[in-house]
């Protein structure tokens, strides 16, 4: 009894004009409270083909959302077309004109006389409040199945879904299934899929979401217990490369932000090809302020120099020697625990007599780690994006660098790290280059104080 089918409508819907985000943000958030979106469908704005829909998604499922019509213009229809699948007419609701009116009395501007449409309903249906629109939702039962309908504008949507949701889980008494997800970092697929062949056989419902580098493995259970249970033994078996085990999908970038500030360290970024993206996904989570000092995106070679890289002209501007050379020069400059670079060719197209997919990442903190990455897979396919699809992955790739370099895991499959001694460290001590391995806790402290004093003296 968690079935529930999505009806979207809007002329814009179907000619290409808006693209509806409406019916994956629903399914998304349904999931998340146990219930299943089964089917979706959308229509013109047409009171008949809203009809049809929503007797289809009736016969389908165990409740109907509706997206959409709810406006008062002759082309909002969507209370006609609730009011035609229960062959009833529309009535005024009187307490909706009253709440309609009041609205726009409060707003200090006389009700227009098509407002007057959205007060009324399908007979023996109920009105929604409407929190930041004005066009009221409507609440109904078709054939025993209840039927909500929602404003099309998303964020109006999405607010009267959670009053939607409980009238649902109260309807429904539904949570019957829950899920947990194990996050996994730079793996594909059918790889974290032949790791848990085995751990499979035993767990019937089992769901693999790939995106660029990154797989979230979703186990779904009769209780929240096993589902806890059965994800944790799955990120056993896959290992480090699982960043965090959770009920809902957790960023690489959230990981990342929250364990620097449980360890109260800090980080800046330097970024070529990168182009931003990995400063833009630690700055889209709450408390990255604590984290970033800086960030800085070093594109031409001039940029480069200026931070305070040597040799671009015989190594090339995507070198490990540049990348390297960014990772310590913005770390140097601002301080910070620990430093990101990167430098490749986002493509489409070679760079240097490098092919598109060339990457370096370099993370500094007591030592400097740096890393050749081939991303020629995300290079390859359509063109139309493959930039995008490379950059999102060269992001990826540096963020989980940089969390196997702060918990000292080792390093990702497939590439080595070109390993140097952190050079602003070298200048002033010797004995830092203990291994990070065996340092004790305190050290990062005074490791990190050691890097405050020697930018003290550095010159300016
Ligand atoms: P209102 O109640 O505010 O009058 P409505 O219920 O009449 O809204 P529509 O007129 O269908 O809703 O849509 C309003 C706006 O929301 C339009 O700009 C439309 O492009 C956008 N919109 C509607 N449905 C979707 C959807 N499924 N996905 C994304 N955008 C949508
Ligand atoms: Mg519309």
């Amino acid at each position: 009894m968690n079935r529930v089918a999505v009806v979207t409508v809007g002329d814009e819907l179907l000619n290409g004009s808006v693209v509806d985000t409406s019916t994956s943000w629903i399914g998304n958030s349904l999931r998340e409270h146990g219930f299943e979106l089964v089917y979706s469908i959308s229509v013109l704005d047409d009171e008949v083909a809203i009809s049809d829909a929503i007797l289809t998604a009736v016969a389908r499922a165990d409740a109907v959302l509706i997206s959409g019509g709810l406006g008062p213009t002759s082309d909002d229809l969507t209370r006609e077309g609730i009011a035609r699948a229960l062959r009833v007419d529309l009535v005024l609701d009187s307490g909706l004109l009253e709440i309609i009116s009041n609205r726009y009395a409060l707003r200090g501007i006389s009700m227009p006389e098509n407002a007057k449409n959205m007060a009324f309903l399908p007979e023996g249906a109920s009105g929604i409040f409407n929190t930041s629109g004005s066009a009221p939702g409507i609440a109904a039962r078709i054939d025993g199945i209840p039927v909500f309908a929602m404003p099309g504008v998303p964020h109006e949507m999405r607010e009267m879904f959670s009053e939607v949701l409980e009238k649902l889980s109260r309807d429904l008494r539904a949570r019957s299934e829950f899920t947990y997800i194990v996050n996994v970092a730079l793996s594909g697929e059918s790889q974290v899929a032949s790791k848990l062949a085995a751990w499979q056989e035993s767990h019937e419902k089992v769901a693999y979401l790939a995106s660029i580098g990154l797989v979230q493995v979703k186990v779904t259970k009769s209780s929240l217990e096993e589902a806890r249970d059965a994800a944790a033994v799955a990120a056993e078996i896959i290992g480090d490369a699982v960043f965090a085990v959770n009920e809902r999908a957790i960023s690489l970038e959230e990981i990342v932000v929250s364990d620097l500030i449980a360890r109260k360290q800090t980080l800046a970024i330097a970024e070529s090809f990168t182009g931003g993206q990995i400063c833009n996904r630690i700055t889209d989570i709450p408390g990255a302020s604590s984290v970033l000092l800086a960030g800085v995106i070093a594109y031409t070679e001039a940029a480069k120099r200026e931070l305070g890289v040597e040799g671009i002209s015989q190594s090339g501007t995507v070198s490990s020697e540049v990348a390297s050379q960014l990772a310590i020069a913005i770390q140097q400059r601002y301080g910070s625990t620990w430093s990101l670079a990167t430098t490749g060719v986002a493509g489409p197209g070679e760079h240097e007599g490098k092919p598109a997919g060339t990457g370096f990442v370099s993370v500094s903190g007591l030592r400097n780690h740096t890393y050749a990455l081939n991303l020629g897979h995300w290079a390859s396919g359509p063109s139309s994006n493959s930039r995008t699809r490379v950059r999102q992955a060269g992001s990826t790739w540096a963020l989980e660098i940089l969390r196997r370099c702060y918990l000292d895991l080792p390093h990702p499959n497939g590439v080595e790290p070109l390993l140097q001694s952190n050079p602003l460290l070298l200048q002033k001590k010797k004995s830092v280059r203990v291994q990070r391995s065996a340092l004790p806790l305190e050290y990062h402290w005074v490791q990190r104080v050691l890097v405050f004093q020697l930018l003290e003296s550095a010159p300016k």
